[in-house]
């Protein structure tokens, strides 16, 4: 019996059909997709039912409808990053991630929007397009892989891809109901990724079970050269592991993470859980990240200062559109610039620009990485005793379109528990753990040591075998 909820029993052409007419009734109120590639996907499809017909299967991925967040390089799909600048740009190669992907018979489908180049918590920033949160249209599926969530929630694809530099996988997954995975730091190749900010920046999977994830994960993790970054290491077989019975873990709550900021509903939810796992014989600590009140000021002078490094490849010059009204060689810079990036992303390039300009370097950008080194070790201390950390993924519910995106810095405070994780470079899962009053989804987040997937994998597993979150479905 398979773990995972793809459907492989049923031709991959059918599935893909019927994926298309959801897509084509759907999106005009959910707003998902930045571009749909159906001829292409039917004839990935047919080429895995061939395959399959012919006993030549790939594997447990083949024929499965992967979505892809629209800054993963898929060769001959477009990649615009949700940005004007790219709006016509289409990827010549794939990146490891969609190689790979192909390698197992995924079919690989469509571009996600996002926020621009993944700057944001809602996917209002997109230069094309507002998408909703299928749980209530009104609301936003959260960001920045907000397309991703939506997409999968909304049953538009199988399972997406996202990426994750301060949360952009947990918080849509919270928001939308379904599970997302960052993984740790250096498991998963960046080759083909448009860069934000690359000491942060992971690739994940975003799907409605546990295990659907884990697949995933194993499809694409592993040692890559063409990223400097990639760990040289033998990836551990996260499906075996889920399939074994389930151990009780020690399991740690971070005190700073459980304050009066959360929602009443989301504490609850949470703490729900927490008994859950004591039931299972889960021995529960209180731990302490004490430097918790910096990660927020501490990614925000990291995660502009590497892009407005990373940005400045969109110049005009090349790939990127290039300003109609441009005479001299600086107007093809500034103007191509000015008009083809948003205003959160110059306000990124700006904050990037000044932290690491001379005689403030050493004042915040050296002092940032400073700080981060001592949020990191809060994490490997309160490991010393405990295995995983449980948290809300988001201190609220989803918000409303509209409501914080005058307000960068309410925005900004939307990742108060995920961003911690990236900057220490750990796993970080989040999953459903109920729902609010209102009908809006719930997630909770299980952080984990480092390269320790399979334990943040199998107690999400125990979690979710015990309850029916899973089969909850937004109704559309
Ligand atoms: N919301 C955060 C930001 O705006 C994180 C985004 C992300 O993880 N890509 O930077």
């Amino acid at each position: 019996m398979s773990l995972t909820t793809f459907d492989t029993a049923t031709s991959a052409v059918e599935k893909m059909r019927a994926i298309i007419a959801r897509c084509d009734e759907l999106e005009p109120r959910i707003g998902a997709f930045i571009h749909r590639n159906a001829e292409d996907a039917l004839a990935q499809a047919a080429a895995s039912d061939e395959r399959r017909a012919a006993g030549k299967s790939l594997g447990p991925l083949d024929g499965v409808i992967v979505g892809v967040k629209d800054l993963i390089s898929v060769k001959g799909h477009p990649l615009s990053c949700a940005s004007r600048i790219l709006e016509n740009y289409v990827s010549p190669y794939d990146a490891h991630v969609a190689e790979k992907l192909k390698a197992a018979g995924a079919i690989l489908w469509g571009r996600l929007n996002m926020d621009e180049f993944a700057m944001g918590s809602s996917c209002e920033t997109s230069y094309f397009q507002k998408t909703h949160n299928p749980w209530d249209l009104e609301r936003t599926p959260g960001g920045s892989s907000g397309g991703s969530a939506a997409a999968v929630a909304a049953g538009m694809c199988e399972i997406a891809l996202g990426s994750d530099t301060g949360g952009s996988i947990r918080q849509p997954a919270a928001y939308c109901g379904i599970v997302g995975l960052k993984p740790t730091y250096g498991l998963v190749s960046r080759y083909g990724l448009a860069a934000f900010a690359s000491s942060l920046d992971q690739i994940g999977p975003m799907g409605r079970t546990v295990a659907d994830c884990a697949a995933l994960l194993q499809a694409m993790a592993g040692h890559d050269e063409r990223d400097s970054t990639s760990l040289k290491l033998t990836v551990p077989d996260y499906m075996s592991a889920l399939a074994e019975p389930e151990k009780p873990v020690r399991i740690g709550l971070p005190k700073e993470y459980y304050t009066d900021g959360v929602d009443p509903e989301i504490r609850a939810a949470v703490d729900a859980a927490v008994e859950f796992y004591k039931s299972r014989g889960c021995e529960i600590k209180e731990v302490s990240l004490p430097h918790t009140d910096y990660a927020i000021p501490v990614y925000y002078i990291i995660a502009p200062a590497e892009a407005s490094s990373n940005l400045s490849r969109y110049d005009g010059v090349r790939y990127t559109r290039r300003s109609p009204d441009a005479k001299t060689t600086y107007e093809v810079y500034c103007k191509s610039r000015g008009e083809g990036f948003g205003s959160e992303v110059k306000r990124r390039i700006l904050l990037g620009s000044y932290a690491l300009s001379s005689g403030y370097y050493d004042a915040y950008y050296l002092r940032a990485q400073k700080v981060r080194t001592l949020i990191r070790n809060d994490f490997l201390k309160a490991f010393e005793d405990v295995d995983v950390l449980l948290t809300p993924t988001t201190p609220h519910h989803p918000f409303r379109i509209g409501e914080k995106v005058d307000d960068p810095l309410s925005m900004y405070l939307e990742d108060i528990f995920t961003i911690s994780v990236n900057l220490a470079g750990l796993p970080g899962l989040s999953m459903p753990c109920g729902f609010s009053s209102g009908g809006l989804p719930i997630g909770m987040q299980l952080i984990g040591k480092p390269l320790d997937e399979t334990t943040l994998l199998k107690t999400a597993k125990t979690f979710e075998q015990a309850h029916n979150f899973k089969d909850a479905h937004p109704s559309l």
